[in-house]
Order: C-alpha cells, then sequence, then structure tokens
C-alpha cells in the first residue's frame, strides 16, 4: 500500500545474520502523522527492523527512505537531529543519575560545549545548560514526571522508569518515534495512560509514532495501520480490523496450519 509523500519508506529490505535471514524483502510506508503498529511472533524481524531505521544494523539489500532521501548512509548518532527518536525494550536508562539528570544526558548531544568550554566556564555555556534544563523539564511535566525531577531513578517504580524513557525521546523533538515495546510491564491503568499518551505525543508534538508491540490490544486501540511481520517477511498491511481479520495473521500467531 505506497502512500502519497509518507514520512518513512521501507523499500525491500532484507537484512541476513550469517544464514539467518531476519528480514526478506520487507516493504511499507508510514504516513506523516499516524501511528502505525509493528507486529508479529517471536523472532518475526520486528526489532531488526527497528535497528534498521535507528541505523544501529546495516540492511544487506533495500532501502529506507526519511522525508524522501535514503537514511542507510547516515550515521547512528545524526540520527536524533535527523528527526528519529526511539525508546527501548530493555530500559537504556542510568539507575544511579536522578530523572533530570537522565532526560538532560540525551540532549548533550545536541549542545555545542566542548571539555574547553566547560572547563572555561564560558556563559554561553551556561545558557546553553540553562535551556537544556528547560527543555527536559517541559518533557517531563509532558510526561507527568515534573514532581520525580530531583529523584534517583533506581529508586522509582518501573512504570514511572518507562514514562522517563519516552521523556528522554521527546527532548529532541522527533518526526518520528519508535517505540519498542511501550507496554512491557505496564499494569492496567498504565495502559490506558499510555494509550493517551501516545495520542497526545502525535497531536501535540506532530510527531509519527511507530510501535513494535506484543500487547495486541493496545496496539489495535492506538494504530491507524498496523503492519505484520512472519519469519522476516511481511504479511499484511492495513487498518486494525483487516489485520485482525486476516487469515495470514491468524495462521502466524495460532499456528492453524492452514493455509
Ligand atoms: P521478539 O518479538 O522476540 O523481540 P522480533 O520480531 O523483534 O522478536 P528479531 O529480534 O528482529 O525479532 O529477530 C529476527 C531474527 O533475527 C531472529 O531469528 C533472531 O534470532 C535473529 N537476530 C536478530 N538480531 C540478531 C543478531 N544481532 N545476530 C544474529 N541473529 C539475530
Amino acid at each position: 500500500m505506497l502512500t502519497a509523500d509518507p514520512l518513512l519508506n521501507v523499500q525491500d529490505v532484507s537484512v541476513h545474520f550469517g544464514g539467518i535471514v531476519a528480514l526478506d524483502g520487507v516493504s511499507f510506508d508510514i504516513p506523516r502523522g499516524q501511528i502505525v503498529g509493528l507486529i508479529g511472533p517471536n523472532g518475526a524481524g520486528k526489532t531488526t527492523l527497528f535497528n534498521c531505521i535507528s541505523r544501529l544494523y546495516n540492511v544487506n539489500k533495500g532501502d529506507i527512505l526519511f522525508n524522501g532521501k535514503s537514511i542507510l548512509k547516515s550515521p547512528v548518532y545524526k540520527m536524533s537531529s535527523l528527526g528519529v527518536g526511539r525508546t527501548f525494550q530493555n530500559l537504556a536508562l542510568f539507575a544511579n543519575l536522578t530523572v533530570l539528570d537522565n532526560v538532560m544526558i540525551g540532549g548533550h548531544s545536541t549542545c555545542k560545549a566542548d571539555y574547553l568550554s566547560n572547563a572555561l566556564h564560558l556563559p554561553w555555556i551556561k545558557r546553553e545548560e540553562k535551556e537544556l534544563r528547560a527543555r527536559s523539564m517541559d518533557v517531563l511535566r509532558f510526561m507527568g514526571l515534573e514532581q520525580t525531577a530531583l529523584q534517583r531513578i533506581g529508586d522509582l517504580p518501573f512504570g514511572v522508569q518507562k514514562r522517563l524513557e519516552i521523556a528522554r525521546a521527546l527532548l529532541s523533538k522527533p518526526k518520528l518515534l519508535l517505540m519498542d515495546e511501550p507496554a512491557g510491564g505496564l499494569n492496567h491503568n498504565e495502559l490506558s495512560e499510555l494509550v493517551a499518551t501516545i495520542r497526545r505525543i502525535r497531536d501535540e508534538f506532530g510527531t509519527t509514532v511507530l510501535l513494535v508491540e506484543h500487547h495486541m490490544g493496545l496496539v489495535m486501540e492506538v494504530s491507524e495501520k498496523v503492519v505484520a511481520l512472519s519469519f522476516g517477511r511481511k504479511l499484511a498491511e492495513g487498518s486494525p480490523k483487516t489485520i485482525q481479520e486476516h487469515p495470514d495473521v491468524i495462521e502466524a500467531y495460532l499456528g492453524t496450519g492452514k493455509k
């Protein structure tokens, strides 16, 4: 299904790890401003695709266009400034630092300050630091975390840490946010909050969202479009209803053996 002027365009992407084919000619578009779910049984290739889009992995074949341009030559550290943010399945946080410091660390890559300017305490460094602190507090407020700003991460519940991961990814105001299993480990109330948060991210930041998720209820509720993978291949894409009723998707999940 081709979209006019998509934000992301995955074109015939294949990835091999030795003899393992993790992705096999996968193509789909992510329309601007949409929330898109990427589903598939264990080992389907979802994380591999995420890692290709965030440039942690190279592709063996195919192309990935972001805003109409190939990103395959962009180094991983440039992805945030290009407009691609991500959260990780296993939280990538510093347990001994405060909530605020964890967010600010994410922003230091966009600061101009170098070792020498820092050592000399130049006035513009202080301004830059102040501005980063204010932006960090803004995203913490957006995620309802401002009260925890000075608390150590290790002392906070898992659900709060998951929200912090999202806050940190939002600091760079990504055009595309890749969320890797945001629902993992959350309780019922936190799941409903997550649905509202994903919608607010799209509506208030204008961010397009691609989420990998095993929690089918959440994916089907929040996504406008769903792409289903199995054994590295795209099985189907379409509305949540289309995907839920698609015989190949049902078979991949239930293993009915019918074809
Ligand atoms: P899950 O839902 O369990 O996280 P997934 O859909 O994200 O699964 P991937 O993690 O992308 O699936 O894995 C796809 C295939 O590629 C699997 O067979 C996996 O073992 C393999 N694979 C993924 N990363 C690597 C790697 N770095 N080295 C070797 N094989 C890998």
